[in-house]
């Protein structure tokens, strides 16, 4: 049932219980009232209705109530007509009253729905604007911003929590107070004051925004991080400005951390001196990171771009190697990893080495290939340069063959290091000669190399090869221009080949020996390849070069090490020749001088023993000289030969000379004419070796000479001093031998085939004695046989003060009385040599003499022989004679005895150290037994050290 239906039904109940009531309330009241007033209580209940249940029920209680006071209550009761025309009168009243009542009722109760249909929307709009006040509040306080509203006179008239908490006041707090007292700012940057334009923002009803974040200056003087936006309220009414603020630290921190680690990755990106990546698989895009075009001096590879065009960059021999990675990559998910050549604008190549790995969507699809790439050029260079010099280092540790290894050097260097690369050497005789020329295409090296041969370069040039070998500094042309080539290569049509081969850079580099002498040059030409050599391949070639270098010297020492040592045993053989030779003479001597032996001559002539004697005396003199060259020629090799200069007349030591060599001259039939200057001449010098040099010229030329010949000495002041020449007619030296001769072990004849016997070290010790004198020495030979001459000057100097009072006599100086006995301990672990000195000074000096053979020995005997003389070998077994000499000395029994130090040993050195140990003479073996008796008689010596 409808509700209005169901309501009037109720209502037309609630009338006819009203007219129930009344009719109920008018039979009790019936007592009271009887016939009159029939309709009282009826009025009450059409008034009820008419109030209350509306216009329909009303009538329903009127008609209800007129029928039933009729019949009941109107008399004659029930019974309708009617009695008493004042009861027409009652009904009428009923009538009129009833339906007074009912439009009284109807109006009020209209009036009265009117009054509560306003009340009703009244409340309506009072709840409606109350539920919209909750949501509105409802609403600010749940923003995620902060909001402050003041009212028109810029006065705070509410904050949300949000701003409660960022500002750190409170609504209650803040309401009422000037906007500006509860939202305070500064600028970031600059830390000034900001002003919101409140007067403004109201007056035009403009909508303000900070442009950037600020600083909120909270209510206890902390600072928060906000940006606000501010505007004015427009509802027609009074108005207000609206400010939302946000709190935007956690923004802050997150953009300054994401900031801070972009910063990061690109810093790290630009250390590494790396390119990233991302490539796009779906799309094909390619994003590069910022730098990596200038990074790679590629722009091509600068911010997005497409795979496809990447690939175009790539080196085509090295797209294989791209597309193998990238496909393991995408097919087994395998880290990228790939290095391949990239193309810079201007044509040239570098190597970049590209890791990555693959990022898949949630399906686990490849979608994203992320990477990075690295320049490794110089490390590939590098590489390729440690190889290529470990590889020409190979080739040249196993240099046999000279050319043979530098041509290899030259091959390994193409195409790698440059496209043409050539060794040139400098020959013994000084010219340049090319030993290699490489090029990939062998065909165009032997063309090169013969163009070069036919047109070699000048060697005055001020550029190229010429002038490195000249200069020893080496040359790096980065860019070969015409300016350059013009002055390298002289000949204009070697020029136009050189330019038809399109050469872009050199370097050519010095090869040295150790020490520093400049014995050729390596070249390397860059030309098809379009290199540019930079510092950095000069310090390769350099370091080729000095490898080669001394991997040649090495190889050049080895030959004439291996020379020198087939030359040592060659020597070695002649030298035992050269000692057996006298041997001979003087063993036959020995023979001859045992009288049991001889038989009596048979032309009756009594044997010449002084003439064997004299003899054998040469022999063992020669000998000595033999061993003393030697000797001179170990210490000069040593290093340690040294003079013993003292100013020295020349002309009286020349007699003395020529007269010791006159018999030997003269036994090989030769004539000797001597020319002195008449003038003395002085030269600061040691008389022994100046002897030697003129004894060794002498020997020489008596030795090459044959008999009949002449042999000429003429001495003459001449500009540099004096000159010494000694002239022969003898064999004559060849012009090839004539450079050579001086040197060791140098001689004309050698082998099997010599004749005049020699150590090959005579001139070699001549012109080191002269040098070491200051003065020079030269040979000159018109040719076998036509005779030699060697001229040796050396300097001359003042006469000293004095020099007709100094001694001439080489000997120590001694006060020699021979009959004078001595007491002499002769100790020499040689018990032949012993036993013959001995024996000699024993029978001859008439001297009482003891031997021992080693050093307790000598100390033994000498405690009780006490001798006077002491001749002590220094080279004795356990104890030296050194510590002999120093033990005798603090002995009683020998410590002022004369001791004499017999050794093989002569040097400076040497005779320091014996005199240190208390010898008072030094005397080398073989020793003049003359002086030796001289020394023995004028010991006791005096207590200084006597002569070295
Ligand atoms: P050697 O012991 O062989 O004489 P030297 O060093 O004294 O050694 O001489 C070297 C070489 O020089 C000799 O072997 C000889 O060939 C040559 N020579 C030296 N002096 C003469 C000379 N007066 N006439 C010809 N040749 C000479």
């Amino acid at each position: 049932m409808q509700p209005n239906r169901r309501r009037w039904l109720l209502n037309q109940l609630l009338a006819l219980g009203a007219v129930v009531l009344a009719t109920g309330l008018r039979l009790a009241l019936e007592g009271l009232l009887g016939p009159r007033q029939p309709y009282a209580t009826y009025y009450v209940a059409v008034l009820f209705a008419a109030l209350y249940l509306g216009l329909g029920p009303a009538l329903t209680t009127a008609v209800l109530g007129l029928t039933i006071g009729h019949y009941l209550f109107i008399f004659p009761y029930k019974m309708w007509f009617i009695a008493d025309p004042a009861d027409l009168v009652v009904i009428l009243t009923y009538i009129f009253v009833a339906g007074a009542s009912i439009i009284l009722g109807e109006s009020s109760r209209r009036l009265l729905r009117r009054l509560e249909t306003e009340a009703d929307i009244r409340r309506e709009l009072e709840r409606a604007e109350r539920r919209q006040r909750e949501r509105l509040e409802a609403t600010l306080k749940s923003l995620g911003e902060g909001v402050i509203v003041t009212g028109s006179d810029g006065r705070v008239a509410m904050l949300n929590p949000i701003a409660e908490e960022l500002t750190g006041w409170t609504s209650a707090e803040a309401v009422g107070r000037p906007l500006a007292k509860v939202f305070h700012t500064r600028d970031r940057r600059t830390t000034q004051t900001e002003e919101l334009p409140v007067a403004e923002i109201l007056g035009q009803g403009l909508v303000h925004r900070s442009a950037g974040p600020a600083l909120l200056i909270r209510r206890d003087g902390t600072e928060r991080p906000i940006e606000a936006s501010s505007s004015a309220i427009r509802d027609g009414g009074s108005g207000g400005l609206v400010v939302v603020v946000r709190d935007v630290s956690e923004r802050l921190r997150i953009e300054e951390a994401e900031n801070a680690s972009r910063k990061r990755l690109r810093l790290a990106l630009e250390a590494g001196r790396l390119g990233a990546w991302d490539w796009d698989l779906r799309t094909g895009r390619v994003a590069w990171s910022e730098s990596s075009a200038s990074l790679f001096s590629v722009p091509a590879l600068a911010g997005e771009s497409t795979f496809a065009r990447f690939l175009e960059l790539v080196h085509p021999e090295d797209v294989s190697v791209l597309d193998t990675a990238i496909a393991q990559s995408i097919e087994h998910g395998h880290p990228f990893e790939a290095e391949f050549r990239l193309r810079r604008p201007d044509g040239s190549f570098f190597w970049m080495a590209s890791r990555g790995a693959i990022l898949p969507d949630e399906e686990g699809r490849p979608v994203r290939l992320l990477g990075i790439g690295a320049d490794v050029t110089e490390r590939r260079r590098a590489e390729q340069t440690s190889r290529f010099l470990a590889e020409a280092g190979a080739a040249l540790a196993s240099l046999t063959d000279e050319d043979e290894a530098l041509r290899r050097v030259a091959r390994l260097a193409v195409p790698f290091f440059a496209d043409w690369a050539a060794v040139d050497l400098i020959d013994p005789s000084g010219t340049i000669r090319r030993v290699a020329m490489a090029h990939d295409d062998p065909a165009k090296a032997r063309l090169a190399l013969k163009w070069h041969r036919r047109h070699p370069p000048c060697p005055d040039s001020p550029r190229g090869i010429s002038a490195v070998i000249r200069t020893g500094q080496p040359e790096l042309v980065a860019e070969i221009d015409d300016q350059m080539l013009e002055q390298a290569v002289g000949d204009p049509v070697m020029r136009r080949f050189l330019r038809d081969l399109n050469l872009r850079s050199f370097i050519c580099v010095p090869l040295r020996d150790r020490a520093q002498r400049v014995i050729g040059a390596l070249t390397f030409v860059s030309a098809e390849s379009g290199r540019r050599f930079g510092p950095d391949d000069l310090a390769v070639a350099e370091d080729l070069a000095h490898r080669a270098a001394v991997a040649l010297e090495n190889s050049r020492l080895y030959g004439e090490l291996r020379e020198a040592d087939q030359r040592k045993t060659e020597f070695l053989a002649i030298l035992a020749h050269e000692l057996r030779n006298p041997l001979a003479p003087i063993r036959t001597a020995l023979e001859l001088l045992r009288p049991t032996k001889v038989a009596p001559p048979a032309d009756g002539q009594p044997i010449d023993r002084e003439a064997i004697r004299a003899m054998a005396c040469r022999q063992v003199t020669h000998m000595a000289r033999l061993i003393d060259d030697l000797m001179d020629i170990t210490r000069i090799s040593r290093g340690t030969i040294e003079l013993r200069p003292e100013p020295v007349e020349l002309v009286p030591l020349i007699r003395r000379v020529v007269s010791a060599a006159g018999p030997q001259v003269a036994e090989a039939g030769l004539e000797l004419r001597v020319g002195l200057p008449e003038q003395p001449l002085w030269l600061h010098a040691d008389p022994a070796r100046i002897e030697q040099i003129l004894w060794n010229l002498l020997t020489n030329a008596t030795k090459y000479s044959d008999p009949g010949g002449r042999i000429e000495l003429v001495v003459a002041p001449d500009d540099l001093g004096v000159a010494l020449r000694v002239r022969d007619t003898g064999i004559g030296i060849e012009p090839a031998m004539l450079p050579r001769i001086f040197e060791l072990f140098e001689q004309a004849e050698n082998g099997a085939s010599r004749k005049r016997g020699g150590l090959g070290i005579g001139l070699s010790l001549v012109r080191t004695l002269v040098e070491l004198h200051g003065g020079s020495i030269s040979a000159r030979s018109d040719g076998p046989g036509r005779g030699s001459e060697f001229v040796v000057t050396l300097p001359v100097m003042e006469a000293p003060p004095h020099a007709a009072s100094r001694p001439k006599a080489q000997k120590p100086e001694a006060t020699i009385s021979p009959s004078t006995r001595r007491r002499i301990l002769l100790v020499d672990d040689n018990r032949d040599a012993a036993t013959s000195l001995g024996t000699l000074l024993g029978k001859l000096g008439g001297h009482q003499v003891r031997l021992a053979h080693d050093g307790p020995e000598a100390i033994r005997i000498a405690s009780e022989f006490a001798p006077e003389v002491v001749l002590l070998d220094i080279g004795l077994p356990g104890m030296d004679g050194f510590e002999v000499a120093r033990r005798l000395r603090a002995a009683s029994s020998a410590h002022q005895a004369t001791l004499i130090a017999l050794t093989g040993w002569g040097q400076e050195e040497d005779r320091r150290r014996s005199r240190e140990a208390g010898f008072d003479y030094h005397l080398v073996k073989p020793v003049d037994t003359e002086l030796v008796e001289e020394l023995i008689g004028s010991s006791p010596p005096p207590r200084r050290p006597g002569p070295h």
